[in-house]
């Protein structure tokens, strides 16, 4: 049995603002929310990132994301979706969800400052490992 927020909160053992639910998954409020209605989506199955979950369970959990983007995009100008993986990443419950982040004309909320490569060829050097690491892949 693992002990997993996210896990209490789907079977009820611990309390949240769940918004939506269905067999597969449940989204409810953030409750340290980045703007007001701020809502977490999470499959009902534990998997722990991105990397762990199935292809197929992905699949349904991003039409709910889409779904809870169409609900929150009626109260507000924008939606940003976001899905951190790992500690350096910024995940903090190791249970699989994407935020889904209204925004607001008036906000100033920021995600991260845009950087520059030192030079093309830094940006060529890591473009092509990536590119080495994705055919090893296949
Ligand atoms: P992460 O950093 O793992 O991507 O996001 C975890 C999110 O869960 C955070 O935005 C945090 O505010 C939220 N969170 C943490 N504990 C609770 C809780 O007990 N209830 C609810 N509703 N959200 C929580
Ligand atoms: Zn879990």
């Amino acid at each position: 049995m693992i002990d997993c927020l996210f896990c209490s909160i789907a079977e009820k053992k611990i309390p949240a603002k769940i918004i939506y639910e269905d067999e597969r998954v449940v989204s409810f409020m953030d409750i340290a929310p980045a703007n007001s209605g701020h809502l977490l989506v999470v499959p009902k199955m534990h998997y722990q990132d991105i990397e762990d979950i199935p292809d197929n369970a992905l699949q349904e959990l991003i039409i709910r994301v889409k779904k809870m983007a169409k609900v929150l995009g009626k109260i507000s100008q924008g939606v940003n979706i976001v899905q951190n993986n790992k500690k350096a990443a910024g995940q903090a419950v190791d249970h699989v969800h994407f935020h889904v982040i209204p925004r607001y004309e008036t906000d100033t909320l920021q995600f991260w400052k845009s950087g520059k490569y030192g030079s093309e060829d830094d940006m060529d050097k890591i473009a092509n490992k990536l590119k080495n690491i994705i055919s090893e892949m296949n």
